[in-house]
């Protein structure tokens, strides 16, 4: 029997760059000792409160089908965070619970693009996203987002790509993955001009809004004239590390949200009703929590810009939030990819190449830090040594 293309083209061919973070897991399970700097998976685990807090549910009978859209309770708590984090009115209608960022990426899409329309995005990217936009049968298109500008989007690109393409949508995130970037003021208001300019739905993907260690997070729904054109992935999965939890939402307005209702009750049916108490218990845990889930990412970069400071072979891209930081390694005079693979063979150290996250981050490696800080110091050593042995 013969699938579908849809299905099929999702992963679109071709090397993903995925083999080195393949390699690492195969050492590891022969034996030797790796230090993993690929994914971007916290090195703690869920609080044992939020734990609890599924448990007594669990146990209260909240174990049966929940309402499609997500708890009454959970929706408020959502939108006064947003609303409160971005002094943009959100009500609960304009908020739908889903099973993790990536649904909601997934049902952004699915709301904004139709068969064969083109949805675009910022390359370099988060592996999904290229797989996601075709996932729904529309193509994919990356715009470039230079290293040289910082990885800094560009409007003109955007506008010259929205208007080769007839697109339909842009996909956005800051803070980025992978490359740690923030998105200037003048980059998002460029952003909201040319989706208005294109009729463009703005899909802003936000789910490290909580990991910000530079100026500040600043949503694109904010700004004149976006909240109509605006659909915000959030996710409780990097702020709560809840990624196992699998449980985020969308954010858009309340004739997309009631309309995506209808993708929710033929796909995933809901939420599940203790993981959703367990989310609204730690929403309930406020700001003060959420800092001290994000606070060994802050001063793991801190501790990595220092180290990168003290020589001049490896240059860092301004880490502004996300628990990853960007390494531009061009001096060595090799790819990403090159450097990825030798320093994983003599040093036992995996991190992820650039050029898996697209052409735009070729010559860069991205390290995520997510060991302790000791392993991390080592581990950065290491890497710094070749480079420098390679740099000669
Ligand atoms: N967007 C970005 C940029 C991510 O890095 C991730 C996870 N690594 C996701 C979305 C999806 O996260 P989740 O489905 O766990 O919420």
């Amino acid at each position: 029997m013969q699938l579908s293309s849809r299905l099929t083209q999702i992963n679109g061919g071709g090397s993903d760059g995925w083999d080195l973070f393949v390699r690492a897991r195969e050492m590891i399970r022969d034996g030797t000792p790796v230090t993993e700097l690929t994914i971007g998976e916290h090195d703690i685990r869920t609080d044992p409160s939020i734990l609890d807090a599924m448990h007594r549910a669990g146990l209260a009978g909240n174990t049966g089908y929940t309402e499609f859209s997500g708890m009454r309770a959970l929706r408020e708590t959502v939108a006064a965070r947003v609303e409160a984090a971005t002094g943009t009115r959100t009500t609960p209608d304009n908020v739908l619970i889903v099973p993790g960022g990536q649904s909601s990426l997934y049902a952004a899409h699915y709301a904004a693009l139709g068969e064969g329309d083109t949805g675009l995005f910022i390359d370099p990217y988060y592996a999904t996203y290229p797989g996601t936009i075709r996932s729904v049968g529309a193509k994919a298109h990356p715009i470039a987002a230079s290293a040289d500008a910082q990885f800094q989007p560009d409007a003109a690109s955007i506008d010259a790509a929205a208007k080769d393409t007839g697109a339909k949508s842009l996909l956005v995130n800051s803070p980025n993955n992978p490359t740690g970037v923030i998105y200037s003021d003048d980059t998002l208001q460029g952003i909201a001009e040319v989706c208005q300019d294109n009729d463009l739905w703005l899909i802003s993907d936000e789910v490290y809004d909580t990991q910000v260690w530079t100026g500040a997070h600043k949503s694109p729904r904010a700004l004149p004239g976006m909240a109509e054109r605006t659909l915000v992935v959030g996710s409780m999965s990097k702020s709560h590390a809840m990624t196992g939890s699998r449980i985020g939402w969308l954010i858009g307005p309340e004739d997309v949200t009631a309309s995506i209702g209808d993708l929710t009750m033929n796909t995933t049916y809901g939420v599940c009703g203790f993981i959703q108490e367990g989310a609204l218990f730690a929403l309930n845990q406020g700001a003060a929590f959420e800092e001290t889930i994000a606070a060994p990412f802050r001063r793991r970069r801190d501790l990595v810009l220092k180290q990168i400071a003290a020589q001049n072979v490896v240059r860092a891209i301004p880490a502004d939030g996300a628990m990853y930081v960007m390494l531009d390694i061009r001096a060595t005079g090799m790819s990403g990819e090159a450097f990825g693979n030798l320093l994983l063979d003599t040093h036992h150290v995996a991190v992820m190449p650039g050029e898996s996250f697209g052409a735009a981050a070729a010559g860069h490696i991205r390290l995520a830090l997510t060991v302790d800080d000791a392993k991390l110091e080592e581990a950065l050593a290491k890497l710094l040594s070749l480079a420098a042995e390679q740099a000669k």
